[in-house]
């Protein structure tokens, strides 16, 4: 409850009426001069920012990370100390939906991991899946415009996703891993997440490593069959965020390992696989997983819009003993997502309460701009170097990532390792990991894509691509077609093609 026992205008003063403006006579003219009617309508009319672009739709929950193992071996960020607490801050979403779309259309699920540090926020920003589509930032608008909506009827289409895809066959393991079971989760408790990149691990002592995160659901990895999914989506199209809301509040806290694959430094350079593609995975027995502790979610937003609509994750939000790698992709999104951040909230948006240090103090030479809303003392310079012995810089906490680099600025793939391709691990999930049912559920969700498209030109690299990975999969999706009786001349249209 407020405390306070009447309504006021935003600056303090006792309201006339929340009900009625004020008019010349019961049925006259409104008066423009009604300050308060003028200023509840303006604020309304600004209650919306900008949703994001893509991962519009989500949910999120604060809660605790407990170090339950010993990694110092590998990182001296005081958050992966032994015994060491942590608050956390979870968003779960999907990728292609506007704010308002079911939760339950086919999608990659995103998974937006804040550690409130004593050193500064550390976000861990990846999804549900350990790779991604793409392995170069300059494909990702394409990408999310082929998912999205076309410009003329503003409709989402079948042809233009599968159209980028078989055109960009790097997508072949993510769309593999999405067209599976993984791609209709139970409920954002029953999906593991993954940093998705390559970060960097730095001990006390200096040395490097390369790591993967993995945060791996203590509920369970669970599929909802398509049925049940195209069902919900129509009746209750905010299932998920439903249930991890209500979960909580019900007192049954979803809990999540954090664990690590690690690679000493100098691997990364003759690895198998290059270890900074994206669309790989570094395969468990090459490098196992070791677990650092675990993290429960306890704690439902007071405010959604305050705290899960305007928390704003970066990946280069890092501390000292983690850090970025050389993956085209991580070092796009770190410029890419304060960017983002900065459209939609505006400039001053790590002052909110959501996005500042926690455990941290903050102190910064940064000021003004809109909304600002922090302000250093009236005896603190504005710059530094300064004489007055205000803070300043100091390197030897500050332990940046690093890496040698040396070569000319050209645009270029990256360098291939021995095993490198685009569709051997795909075909390594399909074959090795999938058992019967799940391949039988993916040639039918492959069938049902496949119906969905028109145009002859995607329908045949469709069947290129599936072929590239293996050609059983391309077997395996006639027969579920020749079973449905489908034909060319029977699409099922273009809106069923994403649930
Ligand atoms: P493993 O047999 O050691 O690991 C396979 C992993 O696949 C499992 O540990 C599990 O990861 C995950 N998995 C299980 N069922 C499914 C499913 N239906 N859909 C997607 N993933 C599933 O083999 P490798 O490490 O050699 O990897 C083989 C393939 O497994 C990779 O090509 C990749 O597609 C996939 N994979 C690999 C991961 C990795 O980091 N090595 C992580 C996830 C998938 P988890 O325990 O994380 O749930």
């Amino acid at each position: 409850m407020a405390d306070i026992s009447y309504t006021t205008t935003q600056t303090g003063t006792p309201v006339a009426s929340d009900e009625y403006s004020l008019t010349t006579g019961p049925d006259g003219v409104t008066a423009l001069h009604d300050r308060y009617l003028v200023e509840k309508l303006a604020s309304f009319n600004r209650e919306r920012v900008p949703e994001r672009n893509p991962h519009a739709k989500g949910g999120g929950a604060f809660g605790t990370f407990t170090v339950t193992e010993d990694v110092s071996a590998y990182t001296r960020a005081a958050v992966f100390q032994p015994g060491a607490e942590a608050e956390v801050l979870l968003r779960f979403s999907s990728v292609a939906g506007e704010q308002g779309s079911p939760d339950t259309w086919r999608d990659v699920r995103g998974f937006a991991l804040r550690f409130y540090t004593t050193e500064g926020n550390l976000d861990i920003v990846g999804n549900n899946t350990p790779i991604f589509f793409l392995r170069d930032a300059m494909k990702f608008p394409d990408f999310i415009h082929s998912q999205k909506r076309t410009g003329a009827s503003g409709l989402r289409n079948a042809d233009m996703q599968w159209d980028f895809w078989t055109l960009s066959p790097e997508s072949a393991h993510q769309v593999t891993y999405l067209m599976g079971d993984r791609g209709l989760s139970k409920s954002w408790r029953h999906l593991n997440g993954y940093g998705s990149h390559t970060y960097q691990w730095v001990n006390a002592a200096g040395e490097r490593f390369w790591v993967q995160y993995h945060f791996i659901s203590k509920q369970g990895v669970e599929h909802m069959s398509a049925a049940d999914a195209e069902r919900i989506a129509g009746e209750d199209a905010d299932y998920y965020r439903r249930d991890l809301y209500n979960s909580i509040a019900a007192g049954d806290f979803p809990t999540w390992e954090v664990k690590v694959q690690v690679m000493p430094y100098e691997d990364a350079k003759t690895y198998r696989f290059n270890p900074f593609d994206m669309t790989k995975v570094w395969p468990h027995a090459d490098y196992p997983l070791i677990k650092v502790g675990e993290f429960t979610l306890n704690r439902n937003p007071q405010n959604f819009f305050a705290e899960i609509e305007q928390a704003a994750f970066s990946p280069g939000n890092q501390v000292p003993g983690t850090g970025i790698s050389p993956d085209k992709m991580l070092m796009a999104r770190v410029f890419s997502y304060p960017d983002a951040q900065r459209y939609r909230i505006g400039t001053n948006y790590n002052q909110l309460p959501v996005n500042q240090p926690h455990a941290a103090p903050a102190f910064t030479y940064m000021h003004q701009g809109n909304m600002a809303y922090h302000f250093n003392s009236a005896d603190t310079p504005v710059y530094a170097p300064n004489s007055f012995g205000y803070p300043h810089a100091a390197p030897e906490r500050a332990v940046e990532a690093s890496w040698e680099a040396d070569g000319e600025l050209v645009r270029s793939a990256y360098s291939l390792h021995s095993e490198d391709d685009d569709f051997g691990q795909a075909r390594t999930l399909y074959n090795d990991v999938f058992d019967e049912g799940a391949k039988d559920r993916f040639h039918e969700t492959l069938a049902g894509q496949y119906s969905a498209l028109t145009v002859e030109a995607v329908k045949e690299r469709f069947f290129w691509y599936w072929g590239q990975v293996d050609e059983k999969i391309v077997a395996g999706i006639k027969a579920k077609l020749a079973a449905q009786g489908a034909n060319e001349a029977d699409p099922i249209g273009h809106e069923a093609a994403t649930a």
